[in-house]
């Protein structure tokens, strides 16, 4: 077979294989591969930018889908480019996604087997570590996140999430017509959901919103009606019944302690009664409040 076979096989765009070597005992195949010839378009890996100036960079070793029951591995010739924006960087090659020793079609099999199995399963059947199969799979994800088109976002969820003493709370926003989490930010103060529109969201974007879902929450509010006046603020039901009730509980605990004297002497002993919701109490326990509860209890 001649390098020209390997390198169709190979089947990296613009690359070809230049020298190759099998240990068939240890069943590895090892691939030494550098740029076509007339293949002399360099991209800085900082910004993306076209760059002319270039120098050779060394070598890089990455692990590539198996050949049959060779596992293997590539060795690809990199150069360093002179970017004017970001100074001397490596040049960006497609197949080399991360500074990981993975190539990027071997990272999309390990990230495409992860979900539909544990990382502890994929790591079995590729050979490698939890941990290393649990960063793949990061990145994958992070990169199909980058390039897939974002639906617009017209109706936003914003809600507040606790997650525990430290952290307290997170803010989280959400594109309700495609049920997709956006942006967590940390904290459920307006200067959180603030950033999530200036740094998220172009004016036009903000613009195209038109209603949000919203706890009613004012920091949120506020926000909202700062970066997106025009759209329209829509409360969830189960927060409305939940202010609700705790104005219910309110007056019912204030009408109590206005009636004074007398009506407090028929639930001395049983203030807990108060604290609780009227929903929540049995009828036996509703006829001990009723007396001094008319017009609440009716
Ligand atoms: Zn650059």
């Amino acid at each position: 077979m001649r390098d020209h076979d390997f390198t169709k096989i190979l089947g990296w765009p613009g690359y070809r294989v230049y020298q190759y070597e099998i240990n068939e005992e240890a069943k590895t195949l090892r691939l030494w591969v550098r740029r076509k010839r007339g293949n002399r378009k360099f991209e800085c890996s900082g910004c993306g930018r076209q760059v002319a100036d270039y120098q050779d960079g060394g070598e890089r070793e990455v692990r590539d889908l198996p050949w049959g029951e060779l596992r293997t591995t590539v060795v690809v010739e990199i150069y360093r480019v002179r970017c004017p924006d970001c100074g001397w960087k490596v040049e960006k090659v497609p197949q080399l996604p991360s500074k990981a020793p993975f190539s990027k079609r071997f990272e999309e099999a390990v990230g495409l087997a992860c979900e539909g199995a544990a990382a502890r399963q994929v790591a079995r059947q590729f050979g490698l570590a939890d941990s290393t199969v649990r960063a793949i799979d990061q990145r994958y994800l992070e990169r199909w996140a980058a390039e897939r088109r974002k639906p617009a976002l017209k109706q936003m969820g914003v809600d507040e999430i606790y997650v525990g003493k430290k952290t307290k709370f997170l803010t989280v926003v959400s594109n309700l017509e495609a049920g997709e989490p956006l942006w967590f930010g940390e904290g459920r103060k307006q200067e959180v959901l603030d950033e999530f529109f200036q740094t998220q969201l172009r004016a036009g974007q903000r613009r195209r919103i038109e209603a949000a879902c919203v706890d009613m929450w004012e920091a949120f509010t506020n926000s909202i009606h700062q970066y997106a006046p025009q759209c329209r603020i829509v409360y969830d039901k189960f927060h409305v019944l939940q202010h609700a009730n705790q104005a219910i509980d309110e007056v019912r605990r204030t009408e109590f302690f206005r009636k004074g004297g007398r009506a407090r002497e028929v639930v001395k002993g049983k203030r807990w009664l108060l604290l609780t919701r009227w929903v929540n109490l049995d009828t036996g326990k509703k006829d001990n409040l009723t007396p001094c509860l008319p017009s609440i209890a009716a």
